[in-house]
């Protein structure tokens, strides 16, 4: 197969957007060039398109050279009886776990393992990486973390260089998910400086410069109570006694500068801080990159991973996540319903009513628009918004979030104040998500949008779920997130099947435990609002399960109508924990999901729990990595997460230390040292054995 290339990014009309007329100053409806040397925002040297490939492919090769170096060619061989192993579900079984490794992979595995056990060396892991980068030199010390940490945590430096890795994987029937791993190396204060700069809306910033005055929409913001729904709002809170878990949520969606830095406390998952847009096309191109590289050395049976916060400025996915917020107020107020929207317990037509009761509606075309334009279907409400209006043309957030004054039946802006240029960003974001689905769409490449903290999730979540809409028409190419420490995890999970199934298209989710637990308790105690998390990790474990017990019931449901239909529901188990890979193969036993009918599928990272994802694969059962790669001295600081996240789980480590040593004494004991790992199993999904030419 031929490597393939993206063509030119947002140039390619991913998005619909040229389409309708915008409001916006048409000057303003660009880019700015990311491979130009740091634009400054609001510069006048940008463009409307993407950039070529960024510096991740200076060191891949081009298309041409890929063609003729290094390819995943399918070689025609038949696949007949996929091989396939018996499972030991205690997972102890260390032959099967290690056997895709040579002795000395299994040795540094174990002296890995074994330092990350020491807790001084994990505690000052930076420190110590960056004076052995200065007292050896770059090449020195790049060399010497190949042969450990780098070498067990990344898979190599570039797409060129992940390749045999990925390709022994899957000759051990273990798919991947790429990860380009390079992260900043920033200190706490830079960050929190960054992240003020990123998530205070310019409005509240700086009133000189012209860039930061509010828009003049509806709501100018001279006379609060009449205009703006959050001022009404603070008059009924005082009045009415307004709900406290409303004003508790509202809350959240604050910047604040002790949480400024959203890497501390958090070990299992990336951190993008916003510098400019520039950046964010940067970020773009990686992932377009990715999703080239899936499909190239894959076979398109890879995934790729996508964070939105990598895309676009956070303020506005905070501020969008506080206007659902206030929307799902908006409707309890109208219908006098508890609960979102899209629960469906009330109709278009019971709304509207309600509405007329309420607010001056006959003789207000306004109002009758608005609500004509609302989503339902024969269950009730779907939506108030036109969320596809804002994906798909462009309406800008002013446009889209705005609904009738309950009193005065005028049409008020629920979302706060955005200048232009934040209306700019926001669709610049949109628009990078979309080019990068629209690829991976036509790459036939699926993709997961990560979870990221409460405070910006339900805009991510949404904004998912959106793409699922516009993408997963014929199958799944796009999944959310569910992070199951969250208490409404099996509320939001069940909602968002619901809406797929009454919108008609493909659902896709990964489920996870959930990577910030710390820091959300220490914020939401900070600032005084209800703890968003589980109480304890038996909670979150039982969430995790009825979560996928949720989804696999719906599942088996769907199988009973028949043609393919279960195939509408794709869950990826993302976690390390063992009883929750071994629950999953229950349910799927006792439901009859059989592990080749791809709709189940799990995934770890890659250097990690190797006694589950590879007996899990030799087994017959679809499972993938989370495979990093990027330049030896630019992963420091992913290395440093995985030094710490590995320090941070003892019990799982002592395990996994046991089994090595096992394995290391049998190959010893059985003059197995010079194990060749060859393996002859061909991954689900595959329908041959994929080769690879060196
Ligand atoms: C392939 C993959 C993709 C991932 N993608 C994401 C993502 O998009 N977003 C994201 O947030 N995370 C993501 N993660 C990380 C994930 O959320 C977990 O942090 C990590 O996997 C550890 O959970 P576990 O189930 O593997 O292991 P376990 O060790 O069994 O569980 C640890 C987790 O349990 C929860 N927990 C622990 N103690 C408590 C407590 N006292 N109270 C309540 N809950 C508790 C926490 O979530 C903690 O991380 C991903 C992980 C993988 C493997």
């Amino acid at each position: 197969m031929a490597t393939q290339r993206i063509a030119s990014a947002s140039a390619r009309g991913a998005v619909g957007h040229s389409s309708k007329k915008s409001s916006l100053n048409p000057s303003n409806r660009r880019i700015l060039q990311a491979n130009a040397p740091a634009l400054a925002e609001g510069s006048q040297s940008c463009r409307w398109k993407s950039t070529p490939a960024i510096d991740i492919n200076s060191s891949v090769v081009s298309s041409k050279e890929g063609d003729k170096d290094i390819i995943s060619v399918v070689k025609d061989l038949p696949t007949g009886e996929r091989r396939t192993d018996k499972l030991d579900l205690s997972f102890l079984d260390h032959q099967a776990a290690f056997k895709s490794k040579t002795t000395w992979e299994v040795l540094r595995a174990y002296v890995v393992f074994n330092l990350c056990a020491i807790r001084p060396l994990v505690d000052h892991n930076e420190k110590l990486m960056k004076l052995g980068q200065a007292v050896l030199g770059k090449a020195l010390f790049g060399a010497i973390m190949k042969r450990t940490f780098y070498g067990q945590f990344v898979a190599g430096e570039n797409r060129a260089g992940i390749k045999p890795v990925i390709h022994r994987m899957h000759t051990f029937g273990v798919k991947s998910i790429l990860d380009y791993s390079v992260e900043e190396d920033i200190t706490q204060e830079q960050a929190e400086k960054i992240e003020m700069d990123a998530c205070v809306p310019d409005a509240q910033k700086d009133s000189h410069n012209p860039e930061a005055v509010p828009h003049k929409g509806n709501y100018t913001g001279e006379n609060p109570t009449e205009n703006s729904i959050s001022d009404q709002e603070s008059l009924q809170e005082n009045q009415l006694n307004v709900s406290k878990t409303y004003l508790d949520e509202i809350k959240r969606y604050k910047a604040h500068k002790n949480f400024g830095d959203r890497r501390s406390g958090v070990s299992s998952a990336r951190t993008y801080f916003y510098q400019n847009e520039a950046q964010c096309e940067k970020n773009m191109e990686t992932f377009l990159r990715c999703i080239e590289a899936v499909a190239d050395s894959t076979n398109s049976t890879g995934l790729a991973a996508v964070k939105l916060t990598a895309l676009g400025r956070p303020n506005l996915l905070m501020q969008l996540s506080e206007v659902i917020v206030r929307a799902r107020r908006y409707y309890q107020e109208i219908s006098g319903q508890e609960g979102f929207v899209h629960e469906g317990k009330v109709s278009k037509e019971a709304f509207e009513k309600r509405f007329k009761e309420k607010a001056n509606y006959e003789g207000n075309p306004d109002a009758q628009k608005w609500l004509s334009n609302m989503t339902a279907d024969k269950k009730g409400l779907i939506h108030l918004f036109s969320w596809s209006g804002l994906i798909d043309s462009d309406l800008l957030l002013r446009e889209v979030f705005q609904v009738p004054n309950l009193k005065t039946g005028k049409m008020e802006n629920m979302m706060n104040v955005l200048t232009e240029r934040e209306e700019e960003q926001f669709h610049n974001m949109l628009t990078r998500i979309n080019t990068i689905l629209s690829a991976a769409s036509d790459l036939d490449v699926r993709v997961m949008i990560d979870a990221e903290q409460t405070y910006f999730q339900p805009a991510i979540s949404r904004i998912a779920m959106e793409m699922m809409k516009k993408y997963n028409q014929e199958k799944t190419i796009v999944f959310n997130t569910y992070q199951c420490y969250m208490k409404i995890a099996l509320h939001s999970l069940t909602l968002d099947i619901e809406q797929a199934s009454r919108q008609n298209f493909y659902f896709g989710a990964k489920l996870v435990r959930g990577a910030y637990m710390e820091q959300e308790r220490a914020r939401a105690e900070d600032l005084g609002y209800e703890d968003p998390i589980n109480p304890n990790f038996e909670a979150t474990s039982e969430m995790y399960h009825n979560c996928l017990a949720t989804c696999m019931n719906r599942m088996h449901e769907l199988k009973q109508y028949g043609n393919d239909m279960e195939k509408r529901i794709g869950i990826m188990v993302a976690s390390h924990n063992a009883d929750t890979i071994r629950f999953a193969i229950q349910k799927m036993k006792e439901l009859g999901i059989e592990p080749d009918e791809r709709l189940i599928c799990f995934g770890q990272l890659y250097g990690m729990c190797d006694n589950l994802s590879f007996p899990l694969g030799q087994a017959g059962y679809s499972v993938y990595k989370y495979v990093p790669y990027g330049p030896v001295n630019e992963v420091l600081p992913y290395l440093s997460r995985r030094a710490r996240e590995n320090g941070g789980m003892l019990s799982k480590l002592d395990t996994e230390k046991k089994l090595l040593r096992k394995e290391l004494t049998r190959r010893v004991l059985t003059g197995k040292i010079f194990h060749k790992p060859e393996g002859d199993y061909v991954p689900v999904g595959f329908e041959k054995m994929p080769r690879f030419n060196s």
